[in-house]
Parts: C-alpha cells; structure tokens; sequence
C-alpha cells in the first residue's frame, strides 16, 4: 500500500460544497478532513496552496486503441495522458481491432489497464463484431463487468436491433446502451459537416440532420422498452432539444458533449485541417450556441472527450482520406474551466459535476465522483485555477498529436492526481 498523504492549504470543492480544508489519505482512502495543518507530519506532503481539491475527472469516451491500434495509443499511454488531465477513470470504446464484444476480451484490456495510473473501464459493442446484425451477450458482458453497451463509431442503423439493446438494458438497473447517433445512410462518404465550409472546400457533408433522425428515433424506443439510453458526444442543438423534451417526459434518456463541439466550429476545420476532422463534425456557431445553452441548463449531463488518437503519418494525408477523431483526455479540464469557469459562464460547481460526478453516475463507476467524505475512495484532481500554460501537440502524453488544441493557451492546469490513494501525478510530472 502506499505511504500516506496529507493534501495540504487546497480548498476542497466537489458537486455540493466548497470548504478550505486538509485531507489525510491512506489505505486507498479519504482516511481524515480537517482543518489546516491538521494532519501535518502524517504523510507525504501534498501541495495543494492556492488549488482546488476535487473529486478526480472521468471521462466516460476514450479510444486507447487496445487491441490493433496500438501504433497510435495503447491503454498506458492513453492512461497516462488522463492522470496528467486529472482523469482518474476512462471509459473506453469497444471500436477496436478486433471489437469489445466478448467476457474474455473484457477481461484482457482491463488486466491491462490494472497497472496504469488510472482507473481503466471499457464499454462492449452492443451488436456482434459492430456489424449491426445480431446483439451480443447482454447477460455474459454484465457479469464480466460492461455497464456501457455502445457500437460507437458507427450507429446501431437497425431499429429492431436496437429496441432489442434497450429492453435488455432494462433488465439491469445500472446498464446504460450509448449511441454514436449519426444515420449511416444520410453520412455515407461525408467528411466535416454539411455547410458553408463543405460547400466551399467541395466535399461532401454529413447533416445534422442525421444526428437529429436517430435520436429521435432512440428516444421513441427508450419510451416503449422502458429502457435507458446515452447520447454520445451530441452535436447539434436540434437534437439537443430532443433530449431536454425527453428528460421534460421522464424517460431515462442523457447526453455528453465533448470540448471540441462546445468551443470550436466548422469553419475551424480549415485552420486544422486533419485535426479538425470527427464523426460526428464540428458543426455551426448557432450548433455551439444551443449545445452550451443545453449544458447550463442540465440537458446534457456530462463532458466526455472521445479521446482519439490517430498516428501522425494516417493523419497527414487530405481530408477525405483522414481517419476521424480529436485527442482530449489530458486536455479536457484545462480547456472547459479555460473557456467556461474562467470567463464566468459556469460555476466550479458545475464544472466539477460535469467531470466527475455526473459521467461517473452515468457509467455505473461508484468509486469516482463521490463528494468528499471519510471513506470514499481517494480519487482525486487538484487543479490549479490560474496556472497558464501552452497546449503544444508534442508534449502531450499520446502516441499522436492530433489535438484541436494546438498552441492553445489556457489558463487552469492539473497540479497533482491521485488514484487509489496513490500520488500518480506530482507537480505535473507522472511519479
Ligand atoms: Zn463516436
């Protein structure tokens, strides 16, 4: 076990309170809270003077590309990449090569992620071999421990299919079945979104519309299955509205959007280039105005980046010819509090609800996200508000470089993680 800690000087800030106050961590757990100084002499000192202490990230949409795409990340790096971003758990997607879609492959990407410095969980396809025919075991992925089901990087096209996923979550109270909501038919051959810019560059687009056409279509089938239902990284503020008339019903229906399609829009796809390119699109400035309005007033529930590396030679070649996909996981505190808590558009509160406790919430992961309290794991980001710093792709933790960040300055920097009572990340640096 390791040596215990004393966080010392931060102010601890989760989902309900904020209050200056030390932690004595031990055993892998919040041991003690007291007043300052309390606990000085009885650990590993932890500077946290001026930061904020807070329930440790979870980004609930990664792709570390275990198993067959390791040359562009594998579960260390990509777990190295969220302790540095004060992600202490991930949620990974089941997109990879061959596909998440058995107890025994579960089994091996989260041996594999039990010795990296954060806490590893992965989702399972919700179709065999994503191939959109026939569902996988339901039952056998539970006991194995998926909570998240999701064909992610492709929709579940097949209404039957798809009903089927939804009554069988139903059977579970901690299931949840997550879509990549994008008609296949409507986005066939698209490589940004439909719009000026397509237009422009000559390329053909992926509507909006065909994000709006499924979750509509999701939501009517969560109504008849009673069963729960996940927008992945939602992109337009049509099918936003969805969700906030379906919460309005009761339906268990929520939704997570990524920084990138809170902040940037299609018209920056031509400053990136092949950075800038993901399924679903970066979309329109009214798109952004509406996701944004969604998030403050609780539409969507949570930020989750869909961390996806790519290799820089796959990624240097045009645009149509680009795989999709944004690195996020190690940037994504630095760039909301950047753009939202630092120029006053969202509360620390909310912020840490939207990063920690409400995507833990989401994916079944207890033992993140909880406010602090004696006893509760010691997951933990301390964060830096005013801290600024340059975003340079090269630096990063990731086998890739393909973040929409680069050169970006930001103010707010993750100081020091803890996962498990372990000191992972100390001043910036991996131990
Ligand atoms: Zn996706």
């Amino acid at each position: 076990m390791a040596e215990p800690l004393v966080v010392t000087g931060g102010s601890l800030l989760d989902a309900k309170s904020e209050q200056q106050a030390d932690l004595l961590i031990a055993d892998g757990e919040i041991a003690d809270i007291g007043d300052p100084g309390a606990f000085n002499g009885k650990g590993l000192e932890v500077d946290a003077s001026d930061a904020l202490v807070m329930p440790g990230f979870v980004d609930i949409q990664v792709h570390f590309r275990t198993p067959g795409g390791e040359e562009s990340e594998d579960i260390s790096s990509g777990a190295a990449g969220a302790a540095l971003g004060g992600v202490t758990a991930c949620l990974m997607m089941p997109n990879t090569v061959p596909t998440i879609d058995n107890p025994d492959l579960v089994s091996e990407v989260l041996r594999l992620g039990r010795d990296t410095p954060c806490d590893v969980y992965t989702s399972a396809a919700i179709t065999v071999d994503r191939a959109g025919e026939s569902l996988v075991d339901f039952v056998a992925l539970y006991e194995a421990g998926v909570r998240v089901f999701t064909d992610d990087g492709t929709v579940v096209d097949s209404e039957d299919l798809m009903r089927g996923a939804l009554e069988a979550s139903s059977q579970f109270p901690d299931v949840v079945i997550s879509q990549h909501a994008e008609h296949s038919a409507m986005v066939e051959g698209g490589v940004i979104n439909q719009g000026v810019v397509s237009d422009r560059l000559g390329l053909k687009g992926r509507p909006s519309e065909a994000e709006v056409i499924i979750v509509e279509r999701d939501i009517a089938l969560a109504k008849q299955t009673g069963g729960r239902y996940h927008v992945l990284h939602i992109s337009t503020a049509a099918a936003s509205d969805r969700v906030r008339n379906a919460k309005a019903a009761g339906l268990r229906v929520s939704a997570e959007v990524t920084p990138q399609h809170l902040i940037l829009t299609e018209e920056d796809v031509e400053r990136l280039g092949t950075s800038g390119k993901m399924n679903p699109p970066l979309r329109t400035a009214a798109d952004v105005e509406g996701l944004r309005a969604a998030l403050f007033d609780g539409t969507i529930d949570a930020v989750a980046t869909d961390h996806a590396p790519h290799s820089p030679s796959s990624k240097a070649v045009d645009l149509p010819d680009a795989p999709p996909g944004m690195l996020g996981v190690e940037t994504m505190a630095s760039v909301i509090w950047n753009e939202f808590v630092a120029r006053g558009l969202m509360t620390p509160q909310r912020f840490v609800a939207l990063l920690s406790a409400s995507p833990a919430a989401i994916a079944g992961i207890s033992t993140h996200g909880a406010p602090f309290a004696i006893g509760v794991p010691a997951n933990i980001a301390i964060f830096d508000p005013r801290e600024r710093w340059i975003i340079e792709p090269n630096e990063l933790q990731s086998k890739s470089v393909n973040t929409p960040w680069p050169h970006k300055d930001v103010q707010g920097r993750v100081r020091h993680t803890i996962c498990n009572g372990a000191l992972v990340v100390h001043h910036g640096t991996l131990t």
